[in-house]
């Protein structure tokens, strides 16, 4: 890996201050930055490769804190259905049909399309082949959390998805000693929760204490619908989140996805347990409604961005989130002031850094931090003028902008050109694949308009 030099360019720190280097240079050495600023000619160590930032920005690369790779393959499956066929006849069946083959090329394809967007560092959401998600992730270069979708009850899930307590977790800690860790730590093995209504109390707890023995996190989805709060009022005596710090599993190395539907107490016991949220804008929109991610964010806590899945978003484009959770609350409370364009990034850098419990080494770009980084050509018509760069950012950046890509100091991507993996032959085994899993699912899908073939 040979050293680089960024000369010239506007950089966007992410540090504490937040500042904003101008006219700037960024020296990589080896995996982290090496300094950052005005380097010096003869600071420079012969063979470093001089990149001309001149007219480009260079941020952290961003995080994306919420991703089912499993389901690239499946997006389109399930637009403008109810949630209960979303979920019974559409996303289950097609990810229950999923070979490892299937899945390498699922993770590899979201993949590409995170690259192409900016994103460096993903948290995958859990899905039923660990091993094959990280092979594609090796290969992708990006940094990550994967996870095994993870359950012990429930009604009407594939054959195989649910196992008894202690496989739940025997299978988790194999996963784990392979995976954490790997790709010269670019991969860290997390432990999944599906969700409350998947999830006996006996597995939450003993899952809590396996990943605070290993050091690592866990991951689930909370306060979806306002049904998860009546069941879990029924079953455990307690609304989802007041039941988790009940148990004492709502912790910092506890990444609860979604959280739309809150109580103010529920708000408050995120902000005293320094627990995080990811907030995924699409697919709120789509079927769960407006999570109260202003206040969260009062509270202190933590809050990062996530695409969630692609038959939910349709695209997994950080920046069409980023330009989703800066205006839908606006729209909601009527207030444009509620979630200016600097809370969006922190939440797709540091916040998200914060979610993934990476940010001594990610989210901001700082002398002896990972040099994750990505770099934006904002000269193009849908974007210029500028006036206010993080204005520019958040409201009319896209990701057809970010033109280069680093992740642990390697290049993944240059002048959109991605360089670890061969796109062309993901691309090619999308649709194919896809077909096959939805015949072997069995979903059939109507044409909306009637489909001719002329003679
Ligand atoms: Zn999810």
């Amino acid at each position: 890996m040979s050293d680089t030099l960024i000369r010239g360019a506007t950089i966007l720190t992410m540090n504490r201050r937040r500042e904003i280097l101008v006219e700037a240079d960024i020296l990589v050495s080896g995996d982290r930055i090496a300094e950052l600023g005005r380097v010096a000619v003869d600071a420079v160590p012969p063979g470093t490769e001089i990149v001309d930032g001149r007219g480009l920005i260079v941020m952290p690369g961003l995080v994306n804190s919420h991703v089912h790779t499993s389901q690239q393959l499946g997006r389109g499956i399930a637009d403008d259905v109810d949630l209960l066929t979303w979920l019974r006849e559409r996303i289950w069946p097609f990810e229950s049909q999923l070979t490892p083959e299937d899945q390498y090329v699922s993770t590899s394809a979201i993949g590409v399309e995170m690259i192409k967007s900016g994103v460096t560092t993903f948290s995958e959401a859990g899905g039923q082949h660990v091993d094959a998600m990280g092979h594609a992730v090796s290969d992708l270069g990006l940094r990550a959390t994967l996870c095994q979708s993870s359950m012990d009850n429930g009604e009407g899930l594939p054959e195989g998805w649910i196992l008894p307590t202690d496989a739940v977790l025997e299978r988790q800690i194999e996963q784990n000693e392979r995976w954490h860790g790997a790709a010269d730590g670019r991969i860290r093995h997390w432990f999944g929760l599906r969700t409350i209504f998947n999830c006996s109390d006996d597995l939450i707890l003993r899952t809590k204490a396996e990943a605070d023995r290993r050091n690592t996190s866990v991951q689930i989805h909370v306060s979806e619908i306002p049904e998860e709060n009546r069941f879990a009022r029924e079953t455990r005596g307690a609304s989802t989140v007041e039941h988790l710090a009940r148990l004492g599993v709502l912790a910092p190395n506890l990444l609860s996805v979604h959280c739309v539907w809150l109580s103010p107490r529920e708000i408050e016991l995120f902000g005293e347990n320094d627990a995080p949220v990811v907030h995924c804008p699409s697919a709120n929109m789509r079927v769960l409604g407006f999570a109260p991610i202003p206040e969260l964010l009062a509270s202190g806590v933590a809050v990062g961005i996530g695409t969630d899945s692609p038959p939910c978003c349709n695209r997994s484009d950080i920046f069409d989130e980023i330009y989703l959770a800066a205006l839908i609350h606006k729209g909601k409370r009527v207030d444009p002031t509620i979630m200016p364009a600097e809370s969006v990034l922190d939440m797709v850098t540091v916040h998200g850094a914060k979610c993934l419990g990476w940010e001594n080494e990610i989210g901001s770009l700082e002398t002896g931090k990972k040099a994750d980084l990505i770099m934006i050509d904002p000269r193009e018509i849908g974007t210029l003028p500028i006036h206010d760069l993080v204005s520019t950012l958040v409201y009319a950046t896209h990701s057809r902008s970010v033109v280069s890509s680093m992740c642990d100091g390697r290049w993944l991507m240059r002048d959109r050109k991605v360089l670890t993996v061969d796109e062309e032959v993901i691309l090619s085994q999308v649709q194919e694949r896809a077909d096959a899993i939805r015949e072997r699912a069995g979903i059939r899908l109507q044409s909306r308009f009637p489909v001719i073939r002329p003679a």
